[in-house]
């Protein structure tokens, strides 16, 4: 039996991956800030559920010795697979306004740090990284209809968030222990993953996300960060998961690569395709500049004008791809949202259920 370590398995694709994981067959630990997760029960998702802040070295060396391993980190015994998804993170209204740069900046940069030390120590024997798409240059996303998100592009580097830099000084960092300390490692750059048990309220949620809980609280019309021409890709839960096993279940390529869809759509064409799967007849309200500062007290925080995954080198490395388009995922995060928010108050576990 494998034995897997989830970090950040209390969050949205720490969750999911945790499940599916131990759905599988293996043996797994979760390790995550949040006393619980959100949707589901410990017992749903993993074997053993440990509430630990990992910005606590010892919290991390604790965490890392396997089930049957000895504390001195014995090799043989060592976890198999570690997924560090543990991240201080949020949609654009956290990670854009510039409010929470500090704490991202140092929680997650020390969270990286702990684990690719202790990893070595502990002789794990291989290591998914989590990087991210906000990593990019600006200056390549510039033209909404024609962002370069190649991997090769990323230098010279200019990310347009601190969360972006963060990301890559960690890959690089994970690259390494990689180079010096032979950890065995995989990075991906997610590109805007989404879908059903995600954070869907309370100002970290992501677009997809808030999209389906305004669609389903609105009675005329939508509101939409921005002019609505900015572009993205979305990729669905599901199909990251199975991105991400595939890539972290091969010997020969260590990444960085691009997990997302290219399935470009503009933010409104997303907000109209969420309101017709809510068969409601609402209006998209773009709001921006001074307008959007007088309501939020902030600048509009749209992020980069363009970006949508280049799947290239996944294709080429793996022979395989994401398929499931953007739609089938929205109506399958849609009805999840819309279901969350008739529970309403119904108590501690209204929102944990068996799907
Ligand atoms: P998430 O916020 O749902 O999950 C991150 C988890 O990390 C949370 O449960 C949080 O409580 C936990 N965490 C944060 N600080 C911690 C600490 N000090 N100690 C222990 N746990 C801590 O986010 P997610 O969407 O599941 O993203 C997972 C990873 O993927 C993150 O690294 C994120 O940056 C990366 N990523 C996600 C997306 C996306 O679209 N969701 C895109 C690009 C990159």
């Amino acid at each position: 039996m494998k034995s897997v370590l989830v970090l950040g398995g209390g969050g949205f694709i720490g969750g999911h991956l945790a499940k599916r994981l131990k759905n599988e067959g293996s043996w797994v630990r979760v390790v995550d800030i949040k006393e619980k997760h959100e949707f589901w029960k410990s017992e749903q998702i993993c074997d053993e559920y440990v509430v630990g802040n990992l910005c606590d070295p010892q919290v991390v060396a604790n965490v890392m010795i396997g089930p049957e391993q000895s504390a001195q980190g014995d090799a043989a015994n060592s976890f198999d697979e570690i997924y560090q998804l543990a991240a201080d993170m949020g949609g654009a209204g956290y990670i854009f306004t510039g409010e929470n740069d500090a704490n991202v900046m140092y929680n997650s940069a020390v969270i990286n740090l702990n684990v690719v030390h202790e990893a070595v120590k502990k002789k794990i024997k291989r290591v998914f990284y989590s990087s991210s798409a906000c990593m990019y240059p600006e200056h390549n996303q510039l033209d909404p209809e024609n962002p370069n998100c190649e991997e090769s592009s990323a230098y010279p580097a200019y990310p347009d968030s601190e969360y972006g830099w963060e990301k890559l000084f960690s890959e690089r960092l994970f690259l390494a222990f990689n180079r010096n300390h032979k950890l065995d490692v995989r990075i991906a750059r997610f590109h805007n993953i989404f879908g059903p048990q995600g954070t869907w309220d309370g100002g970290k949620e992501k677009a997809p996300a808030a999209m389906c809980r305004k669609a389903a609280e609105a009675e005329s019309e939508l509101e939409v960060w921005g002019d609505g021409r900015q572009t993205r890709s979305f990729l669905y839960i599901d199909e990251c998961l199975e991105s991400v096993l595939r890539f972290m279940r091969q010997d020969d390529f260590l990444g960085p690569v691009n997990i997302g869809s290219e399935e470009m759509v503009t933010i409104n064409k997303l907000a109209q395709m969420t309101i017709d799967i809510s068969g409601k007849d609402l209006k998209i309200n773009n709001l921006e500049g001074a307008a959007f500062k007088a309501k939020y007290g902030f600048k509009c925080p749209i992020g980069v004008l363009g970006r949508n995954s280049d799947n290239k080198l996944y294709r080429e490395k793996m022979g395989w791809e994401p398929k499931k388009s953007l739609h089938d995922g929205i109506v399958a995060t849609y009805k999840w949202i819309a279901e969350q928010m008739k529970l309403g108050d119904g108590g501690p576990d209204r929102k944990i259920r068996d799907l």
